[in-house]
Formats: C-alpha cells, sequence, structure tokens
C-alpha cells in the first residue's frame, strides 16, 4: 500500500509545529508498512486532483495567507474535484480559513476563499488564543481531541458541518461552541500543536480516510500510543477549568 500526501504551502503556511502533522501521518502509515509519498505544491504549481489521497494545509499570518490566497483560489476547482472524489484533508487555522468563503483580515482587506467548507471568517478585536479540547463525534470515543488555538479570526458556519463541540477554549468564534468545519473527508480546525501528537486516534482516522480512496476499508494494526495518550490525559486535565466559564 502506498499513500500520496500533498503538502500545500509547506515554506507559507508553518505555524507552532503545522508541519509536525505530516511527520506524525508519515511515521504512523510507515510502522505499519505502508509506504508514503510527500510532494510538496506551492505558488504556480499544477496540482493533479488524481495524484493525491490526502492532503494538508497548515497555518499562517495575514501576511502569508494573502501570498497564498490568490494562488489557492486558483487551484480551487482542482482541491474540490479530489474532495468530491473521496480524497481525505486536514486544514490548520489560517488554512482552513482559506477554504471557507472569504476571510476579513484586521485590516479589512478580503481574502477570497476557495469555497470547499460552506464557513467564513472576520477578524475580531481580540485574538482568541489557549489551550482547547473538543469533542469529534465521528471518533467514536470519548476521548478528546486536544490542541491549542491562536487566531484573530471568528468563523461562523453558513451551513457547513463542525468537526467537533468545544468543551473549553473557543473553537471557530468563542460563542457557539462549534470548533472547525467537515465535508466529505476534509477536515478544517483551529487546533495547532501539532495536532496529531497529542491525538493518534485522530491521526489514525485520517490514515484510514485516506487510504479508503483507493483500498477500500483498512484495517490499521494498533501502534503502542501509551505516551500519546497519557499526554493527551495530562494535557486534557491540566487545562480542564475548574471554575468559570465553565
Ligand atoms: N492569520 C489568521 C488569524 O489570525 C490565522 C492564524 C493562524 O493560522 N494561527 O486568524
Amino acid at each position: 500500500m502506498k499513500l500520496r500526501l500533498c503538502h500545500l504551502y509547506p515554506e507559507l503556511l508553518n505555524l507552532y509545529g503545522d508541519r509536525g502533522n505530516v511527520l506524525i501521518l508519515r511515521r504512523r502509515a510507515e510502522w505499519r508498512g505502508i509506504e508514503v509519498e510527500v510532494t510538496p505544491i506551492s505558488l504556480g504549481d499544477k496540482l493533479d486532483p488524481k495524484a493525491y489521497d490526502l492532503f494538508f494545509l497548515g497555518g499562517g499570518p495575514d501576511q502569508e495567507q494573502g501570498v497564498a490566497s490568490a494562488d489557492l483560489v486558483a487551484k480551487g476547482p482542482w482541491l474540490k474535484e479530489a474532495v468530491e472524489a473521496g480524497a481525505a484533508l486536514l486544514a490548520i487555522c489560517g488554512g482552513y480559513q482559506l477554504l471557507g468563503e472569504y476571510y476579513r483580515t484586521s485590516t479589512g482587506e478580503t481574502l477570497p476563499g476557495v469555497g470547499l467548507f460552506a464557513v467564513y471568517t472576520e477578524a475580531g478585536n481580540k485574538r482568541l488564543k489557549g489551550n482547547i479540547a473538543i469533542q469529534v463525534e465521528e471518533l467514536g470515543t470519548d476521548r478528546p481531541v486536544i490542541g491549542f488555538e491562536n487566531h484573530g479570526g471568528r468563523t461562523f458556519l453558513k451551513g457547513a458541518r463542525p468537526l467537533g463541540r468545544v468543551i473549553y477554549g473557543d473553537g471557530n468564534n468563542g460563542t457557539d461552541q462549534t470548533e472547525g468545519a467537515r465535508y466529505r473527508n476534509a477536515i478544517g480546525t483551529y487546533l495547532h500543536g501539532p495536532l496529531l501528537s497529542k491525538n493518534p486516534h485522530l491521526a489514525d482516522y485520517l490514515l484510514r480516510l485516506a487510504l479508503q480512496r483507493r483500498y477500500g476499508e483498512v484495517e490499521l494494526p494498533p501502534l503502542d500510543d501509551t505516551l500519546e495518550l497519557a499526554v493527551n490525559e495530562a494535557v486534557y486535565r491540566r487545562f480542564l477549568p475548574t471554575k468559570g466559564k465553565w
């Protein structure tokens, strides 16, 4: 088996260890004997919608998002074609915002988005930052997905399905308890971290979605995740608010 991963704008969109998610996906696949090919695709490159099983986009400051935005919109139809055909995708923060309909920055500039997710994002006055935990129903476990967020943009769902429900933290906009978005096998989220190091259940879920496209239902042999799961639990408990809003 071979997993073909496309890393979009690796030099532009890479905040708070986002790139680590690609390393984690690679390792977890290779430990199961699955070969992994990672292709960086950036400004001006063509994107073959049939060539990849999984796409990854990290986060970035407004300025880098501005550089990537027009190019990503141009690649939008290819990316949508891939997702409609079943490809998996993980987009973090700034990458997630650019896959929505638009992102209005704090200077009032509107960056057009791809429209893969039926969401839009507008900058607020205060950054939403801190540790966050969410519940993702599709994972079929009570174990939360944890990470940290740091974004000025507030994202509002315009019919999109959220990725999860906020347990603590701000999520999409700090008001409606939704976090991220989900469309077919594509996931957008505000969780940095790198997200997948502390959430091996989410990492394997994504790998299964990605492999499914070409290989059908795939059973991934379990790995020894004792340390990763201990970190998940310790971090979750450490930041669990005991009083106040929750
Ligand atoms: N620049 C965007 C914002 O502040 C995204 C930041 C990020 O990717 N962490 O909302």
